[in-house]
């Protein structure tokens, strides 16, 4: 009785879905904090990148044929990284859409859709009671539907494909990140971008980040774009007399920061915002040793899906993830993502923490690599704990 209805309502969650990436399992999960200026803006999810979905699908092809939770994620994760090669196919956009209508409900607004005018809202011609089963009207208004369909479908990847996200790889890399969207000039204009190689820094009594971390409750996300930890209110750091509250850590593989040259194998960034809105990011080093117990905890919660979270039912305590020795470098620098947004004051963490060649294997199926590349310091100062 209600066909109609539901397949153009499914069409119109098509036509929404599609231009916000190839990969539609990038479903936004909540935005922390306030989306302008904030750090998750420095994580907000986004579409796979293409290079980094080929790889993971090549790897998936390693893995043997059982039906695990994993494998189920990796098969969507290849069905998406298909239909995002071949997205100018009607067939591959048909599976795009097969996928869309399974993940969401039929119920987004009708004022949604902006590009796909005729095929909602439902017209008064089409009233869902005069379809009789097996009536020559309800066959006219199936074929019409259908064919509705199609013009959407290639309306909606055209539309996609003049939009393209940005990605650590690819044409959408990071030497294009400012060409993507005016809003992200400053990944090329700016001034003090980050992150950088930290060298030649001035050597100084700093005083010593106050950590203040208490067992928190977490909730996993898989942006697109990396593994995010949000945090609970409750835990802040003072530095420079000001106070800072966490917000979320991400990972990077391998580090974006670089000492003396020298590259880790990962990276954990810890975004901070004060009451103002200023951001102090954390950085801490992770090098091949033992395994990190925060990071287990982390890796064991993960989301079976992008776009979707995962609550950690215990409390974790974030003071484990910090290294032992407390010395740090200090500089002003940047979100290293889009919009690259600057004014960020930069903690490197000197002292790096051990994480397992299988923890680190771990981040690899999901993101082989989601660095950005070192930026000019351009005489910027640097200052180092002694
Ligand atoms: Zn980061």
């Amino acid at each position: 009785m209600f066909l109609l209805p539901r397949l153009a309502a499914a069409a119109a969650v098509f036509v929404v879905q599609l231009p916000l990436s190839g990969a539609a399992l990038s479903a936004s999960p909540p935005p922390l904090i306030d989306p302008q200026n904030s750090p998750s803006r420095e994580t907000a999810p986004r579409a796979g990148t293409p290079g980094a979905a080929a790889i993971v699908a090549a790897k998936t092809k390693e893995l043997p044929a059982k039906d695990s939770p994993e494998q189920m994620r990796q098969r969507l994760v290849d069905a998406l990284s298909a239909a995002d090669g071949k997205s100018t196919g009607a067939g591959a956009a048909a599976k795009t859409l097969q996928i869309v209508n399974r993940r969401e409900p039929a119920s987004q607004p009708a004022t949604a859709v902006r590009t796909a005018a005729p095929a909602a809202p439902p017209r008064a011609g089409a009233e869902p009671m005069a379809l009789v089963p097996g009536s020559t009207a309800r066959l006219a208004a199936v074929q019409r539907l259908d064919a509705e369909r199609r013009e959407t479908t290639h309306g909606a990847a055209a539309h996609a494909h003049g939009a393209p996200k940005w990605a650590y790889d690819g044409p959408s890399g990071p030497h294009a990140w400012a060409d993507l969207k005016p809003e992200y000039a400053t990944c090329a204009s700016g001034q003090r971008q980050s992150p950088i190689d930290l060298r030649d820094g001035l050597k100084l009594q700093l005083e010593p980040i106050g950590f203040n971390y208490a067992p928190s409750s977490i909730r996993v996300v898989d942006t697109g774009h990396t593994i995010q930890v949000n945090v609970g209110a409750g835990n802040w750091i003072e530095v420079m007399g000001r106070r800072f509250e966490l917000q979320q850590f991400h990972f990077h593989k391998p580090s974006e920061e670089r000492i003396d040259g020298r590259r880790f194998d990962m990276d954990a960034h810890l975004v901070h915002r004060d009451a103002d809105g200023r951001l102090a990011i954390v950085a801490v080093l992770l090098s091949r040793g033992a395994a990190q117990p925060l990071i287990q905890t982390v890796w064991n919660n993960l989301p079976l899906e992008k776009g979707s979270d995962q609550l950690v039912g215990a409390a974790v305590d974030l003071n484990a993830l910090l290294p032992t020795a407390r010395g740090y470098f200090a500089y002003m620098g940047s979100l290293t993502e889009p919009p690259c947004t600057e004014d960020v004051l930069w903690l490197v963490m000197k002292s790096p923490v051990e994480i397992s060649p299988q923890q680190i294997a771990i981040f690899d199926r999901l993101y082989p690599m989601n660095a950005r590349p070192v930026q000019a310091t351009a005489g910027r100062m640097i200052k180092e704990s002694e």
